[in-house]
């Protein structure tokens, strides 16, 4: 019985949840930023696409700092799909940081500290550090195992002696991993970074075909040494402004990163890092990276943030701001004014606005093709019919839910293609917005606190 739930356990572990814009792997864009009808899971809105690759190659350059970008248009036209584009063709290296507009309404911290947290976390600095490298000839590697562990164990202790310099390593520790990947073996030539221990293999001289893996106990292999060098090595590091904020502001170091446990950092430590940073620039040693700070459901933010996002971006270290919102001309949060979006005039004044536009019935068909795959979904092209139609007369995100439901649906009859028969059955069974406000207003006495339509207060 326990081994039954251990195997379970196993299985579960393995699935792979899928999230709504899992199926986005890029902007679809060609080499001279003209979107691809369909591609990396991206379909139509090919202007906004394009004026967001325009954007990219802006922030790629990393010359120009406090743009500000929005996207606007109705709910379920991709604005937030869109992001998620720009954020996956971005390098490895320039920060990504992501944030829903309600979040900064937390018990935590005040409203400009997490708009701070936020903004450092888009902000990277590159670190060069010059460390010295010892490279030699591998000349004697011995593996010192307990007797009783197998020859895979990673426990006892490796020595490694090449002509410049012997080491002992922990077995099953991280550079030991390293070591075994790259099969380092008698009569390699390596370089081992004297400040972080990590070891490169250069070259090779005497061909061996075993790893330390495939040895036993107190193998030894011994080679004549030969030759050896130094150099300088540049190693460089990428941390953002908000990981060197935590590391420095608590006293567990970097471990708070891993905990949430940031709380609000002190702006003495802030002004402190700041310039140490500016130092570091004016010697060469580091350079600031401006990343992409994505603010989704900007309207929620009220007008004491939005003063601070017209002052942060002002900052010459700011990133890229992308804010976006399905909201048409509505009361800026915390007045009584109305604007277009909710955000003030002289906000939006700063912003390039990118729109985006209700898709075809064609295009809903092609993202509900991708969905279906994403979610590994077999359907017929009758049903994929339906569930464009009923995703045209309702919504993308609607008919984009019907899936999972009507391939539960096609599991429960034992089907092995989801049919028209199962998207209708997904479809009583879960009702769109158009027949949940249909049902509200001929049921509407039995809820509680209803409302006639026309009695509703304005900002409700
Ligand atoms: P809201 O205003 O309600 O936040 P939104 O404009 O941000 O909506 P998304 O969440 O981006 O809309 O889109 C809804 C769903 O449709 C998501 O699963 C998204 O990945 C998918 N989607 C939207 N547009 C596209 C597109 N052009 N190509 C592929 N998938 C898309």
């Amino acid at each position: 019985m326990a081994e039954l739930k251990l195997s379970e356990t196993r299985d579960l572990t393995r699935i792979e949840r899928i999230g709504a814009h899992s199926h986005i792997r890029g902007l679809g864009l060609d080499d001279a930023l003209e979107a691809r009808k369909v591609s990396q899971g991206m379909v139509g809105q090919t202007s906004a696409r394009k004026a967001a690759g325009v954007i990219l190659e802006m922030i790629k350059e990393g010359k120009i700092a406090g743009r500000a970008v929005l996207l606007a248009g109705q709910p379920g036209t991709g604005k937030t799909a869109i992001a998620m584009g720009m954020a996956k063709s971005l390098g490895e290296e320039t920060p990504f940081a992501m944030m829903a507009g309600s979040e900064i309404f937390s018990l935590d911290m005040s409203k400009t500290e997490a708009l701070t947290q936020a903004f450092r976390k888009a902000i990277g600095v590159r670190i060069k550090e010059e460390t010295e490298i010892i490279e030699g000839e591998v000349v004697e590697i011995q593996i010192d195992r307990p007797a009783t562990s197998g020859a895979a164990a990673k426990t006892g202790k490796l020595t490694l002696k090449t002509t410049e310099m012997e080491t002992v390593y922990d077995l099953g520790s991280k550079m030991i991993e390293g070591l075994s990947k790259e099969k380092v073996q008698s009569g390699d030539v390596i370089a081992i970074d004297k400040a972080s221990g990590k070891i490169t293999k250069l070259g090779r001289s005497f061909a061996r075909s075993r790893d330390y893996d495939a040895m036993g106990p107190q193998t030894k292999f011994v080679q004549c040494p030969d030759g050896e060098l130094q150099k300088r090595k540049e190693v460089v590091h990428c941390v953002t402004l908000h990981e060197i904020d935590v590391i420095n502001s608590r006293t567990q170091g970097f471990l708070a990163l891993f905990t949430g446990d940031t709380g609000e950092i002190r702006s003495e430590v802030r002004e402190q890092i700041d310039s140490k940073v500016a130092e570091w620039r004016e010697e060469g040693k580091a350079e600031i990276v401006p990343g992409v700070l994505f603010i989704d459901e900007v309207h929620m933010l009220d007008i004491e943030c939005f003063s601070f996002l017209n002052r942060a971006l002002e900052n010459d270290m700011a990133p890229i701001l992308v804010v976006a919102t399905n909201r048409g001309i509505t009361k800026i949060r915390g007045t009584n004014y109305k604007s277009p979006h909710g955000i003030p005039i002289d906000l939006l004044d700063r912003l390039l606005i990118i729109s985006t536009q209700p898709y075809t019935e064609d295009e809903m068909r092609q993202i509900l093709d991708i969905r279906c795959e994403e979610e590994d979904v077999g359907m017929s092209d009758e049903a994929k019919e339906l569930l464009t139609k009923i995703g045209f007369e309702t919504s993308l995100r609607y008919a984009i839910h019907l899936i999972t439901a009507a391939a539960l649906a096609c599991q429960k009859r034992k089907g092995k293609l989801v049919e028209i028969v199962d998207v209708s059955r997904a479809y009583q069974l879960f009702v769109d917005i158009k027949r949940s406000t249909q049902f509200l207003i001929e049921y509407q006495e039995q809820f509680m606190f209803n409302e006639v339509p026309g009695e509703i207060e304005e900002d409700t």
